[in-house]
Formats: C-alpha cells, structure tokens, sequence
C-alpha cells in the first residue's frame, strides 16, 4: 500500500509485511490484541523523531539534583528536568514509584507522560554502562580507559572516536570494529597497526589503504587482497619497500604527494554499491553479517530486520536506531538493547527488558510497563504507579464502543490516543490502541498532544519543524 507521509508529503509504501510485523509487536491485553497502526511517517521522518531523542556527544557541567555535587551530563543545567549523577540514580536513595500517578482522563496520555518526565529523575548519561576511568563518553558501555568517544562498547584505550566497538588502542576511528593500533580508520574490520584505512578488513601494519582485504605491510593501495610489500598497488621487495615507505613517511612533502597519488589511485578501482560484508538479501549501507535486512544503515548481524541504524546482533525488529544485541521485535525504539523481546517506542531501555510501551530509562528486568520513567526491575506499572497484578482489558463491549466513537483507522492525531485504567482488586486496564498515529511513533510525538509540531531532543532543547 502506498501512503502519504503526513509530515513531508512524500509517497512511501507499507509492504504486507510490514502489517504482519506491525501485528506482531501489537499488545495483547486479556486475550484480546489491540492492533498497531501502520505508520503515517515515511522512513526518513520516523527516523528524524528517533534522532531527536540523541545526544551523541554535547556534554554539560551541572549538578546532581540529588547530591547537589557538579557532574558531567548529557543535559544541560537549563533544561527543566530532575538530573541524578547516573551511579546516584542506581541507588535506592530514592524511589521512581514515588511520582507515580493515577491516570487522569481528562487529560491526553502524552500530557501525563510529560509532566512525570519533567519530574522524575534522569539518569545524568544516556549509557555509560560498567564503564573505567571513561567519564567522557555517552552511549557507551564496557569501555576502559577511554575519553571522548560515543556509540562504543568493550574498548579499551580509545580517543576520539565514534560507532566503535571491540577495539583497544583505536584512535579517531569511525564505524570499526575488532580493531588495534588503528588511527583515523573508518569501516574497518579486524584491523591491527593500520592508518588512514577505509573499508578495509584483515589488514595490518599499513597505511593509506582503501578497500583492502588480508594485506599486510601495504602502503597507499586499493581494492587489494590478500597482498604484501604493495605501493601504489605495484609489488616491491620487502626491504626495498621498507626503504621507500620510511622515506615518504618521514618527509612531509612526499607525504603529501604519496597522498595525492592515493587519492587518484581510488578513483581508478570499481567501487563495491555498498559498504559491507557477509551479507544475505540484504539493502542497505554499512551493513555486514546480516540476513533479509532492509533499508538499515550502520548495522551487523541482523537478521529479518527493517529501517534500523546502528543496531546489532538481533532479529524482527524495525525502525529501531541504536543498540540491539540479542533483541527481538523492537519497533520505533531509540538506543534500547541487551536482550529486549516486544519494546516499542520506548527510549533508553536496556537489560531483559520485555512488553514495555512508551517508557524511558526502564531497564534491568522491567516488563509489562508503560508510559514509565526510570525504573529498575519492575513490572505492571503504568505512568510508574505499581499495579498488583497483571494488567488486563476490560470488557471488549467498552473498547468496541470506543472505537466506534473515535473511529478505528482514521488516522487521528496523538491527542485521540488514550489509555483508560479502571482499579478493581489488581489492575484492570482498558487499552485503546485506535487507528492513530501516535501508536506508530516514538514518545517525542508527545509534545504534539499539547499543539504544536515540535520535535524534543534527548537533551531538552526543542525546535520547530
Ligand atoms: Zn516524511
């Protein structure tokens, strides 16, 4: 089915399987499913609203609500939210359950889920997770010994660097992995001593290479594989190579040169359509060991996968931009990972996390929440309010006069989504997934419930479309 996005105007299709997947992830509340509808947003639209929950790499001083102590954070000290220092915000000197709050009808679900999101303490960064001596990184987790680098996990001595993993001693890099004594490598693979490489894999002591694969002690070379004592892609001796590359490399103006006839040299080879490697019906860019992935970007190992970016090692999931690794059915989510099954439009959630909608910071074993801030091991909340036991439905009658009042299909605005909760004994909650749009958006669609289209950043700032 062809659509219209709603916000760009341009045309965008809607496959049967997307439906069947937007079926899947679709919440069951009592035996009853309440079907997501598909989204009124092209990709690149979706994809703009993730985006403007990440702070990559702006870094404040401020202080810690809690603590009053100056901490480094992804929020700046104007934005009005309550900020913990993130190993603060891991302890019990406080209680999320604390600013839970009954549903109020009267007001759009939106509505409530902002003003407890103002409330509520935040953790200070977006992930630094088991982290040594690295305060200067966000989005980032298992790193030692590592300043200013973003979108990273398990590495160790790394500057300057982004979308990196599994490396040690990596320096400016961008998109590498498995990687050491690298600097300045961007798409690289299993790397060792290499310089300026640019989709390279299985390379070492080398510099200037493009697109090489198993080379070894090559210098200013393209499309090469599996070659040794190589410049400018011509053979040398071993210790004439030597000779010339410590010559070049040690004047500045034949360094130059060496670059410049590197440069042409590239425009001389065939250029792959796409960055990647090991791959399987796969559409993209940027994307290896991966299997029926489409239109995803910056990812590896998916499989079955659709509109994601920077996401990894999992399987159904769409419209997900960061982090994955053992996730399934993930849908408009922005940096959740570590083993999630059925999380949609939810932000910053990570670590066993299960049937979560609509929550932020929601990590290590939450299940069964929504419209949720903060919160560590927990299950059945909604807007952070404990329920007893298992959220159910209540009679199909009401929520199929609902529907008629509202109009299951029509595309509505954020305004006319609503989630209704009755308390009888342990909870009974009426859930209403209608044909809006919001139910295909991630929880920034919130601030339009108030009137305005604005898109919010994870940082606090807004600006209009
Ligand atoms: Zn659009």
């Amino acid at each position: 089915m062809q659509k219209l996005c709603s916000h760009c105007g341009q045309t965008f299709e809607i496959t049967d399987d997307d439906l069947q997947f937007y079926d899947s992830v679709s919440p069951v509340f009592s035996n009853k499913k309440y079907a997501i509808p598909p989204p009124t947003l092209c990709f690149d639209c979706r994809q703009q609203r993730r985006m403007a929950w990440r702070n990559e790499k702006r870094l404040y001083h401020r202080k810690c609500d809690l603590t009053g102590k100056q901490i480094l954070s992804i929020y700046s000290p104007d934005k009005p939210y309550t900020v913990y220092e993130h190993h603060e915000w891991y302890t019990d000197k406080w209680n999320p359950i604390d600013y839970g709050r009954e549903y109020d009808f009267g007001k759009t679900f939106f509505e409530q889920f902002d003003a407890l999101h103002h409330v509520c303490p935040l953790r200070s960064f977006n992930l630094q997770e088991q982290s040594e001596n690295s305060d200067y990184t966000n989005l980032a987790n298992r790193n030692k010994n590592c300043y200013l680098i973003f979108a990273a996990t398990d590495n160790e001595d790394c500057y300057y660097s982004t979308y990196v993993q599994r490396n040690k001693n990596a320096v400016d890099c961008f998109f590498t992995f498995e990687s050491e004594l690298c600097y300045e490598c961007i798409d690289c693979y299993n790397c060792y001593h290499l310089t300026h490489g640019q989709y390279c894999q299985n390379c070492s002591n080398s510099s200037l290479l493009f697109d090489c694969r198993g080379c070894s002690d090559c210098f200013a070379s393209a499309a090469l594989v599996n070659k040794q004592y190589h410049i400018l892609n011509k053979p040398y001796a071993k210790e004439e190579y030597e000779k010339i590359v410590s010559g070049i490399q040690g004047n500045r103006t034949m360094m130059d040169q060496a670059q410049n006839d590197f440069t042409a040299l590239k425009l001389t080879v065939p250029h792959k359509y796409y960055a990647g490697l090991s791959n399987e019906n796969v559409i993209g860019d940027h994307i290896s060991y991966s299997k029926n992935t489409h239109h995803s970007f910056d990812c590896t190992y998916l499989e079955d996968c659709e509109y994601c970016t920077w996401f990894h090692q999992s399987q159904n999931c769409r419209d997900c931009y960061a982090w994955g690794f053992d996730c399934s059915l993930g849908y408009e989510n922005h940096l959740c990972g570590n083993r999630f099954q059925n999380v949609c439009f939810s932000e910053s959630c990570w670590n066993d996390i299960s049937n979560l909608f609509y929550c932020r910071y929601c990590l290590d074993g939450c299940k069964d929440c929504f419209g949720c801030v903060s919160l560590l091991h927990k299950q059945y909340c909604i807007l952070n309010k404990q329920f007893e036991g298992r959220l159910r439905t209540s009679h199909p009658e009401n929520h199929r006069e609902h529907s008629q009042t509202q109009g299951v299909g029509r595309i509505l605005p954020c305004e006319n989504f609503s989630i209704r909760i009755q308390r009888d004994g342990g909870a009974r909650v009426f859930s209403s997934f209608q044909g809006t749009d919001s139910g295909g958006r991630i929880q920034v669609a919130r601030r339009r419930a108030i009137g305005k289209t604005v898109s919010g950043s994870a940082d606090g700032s807004s600006r209009s479309h």
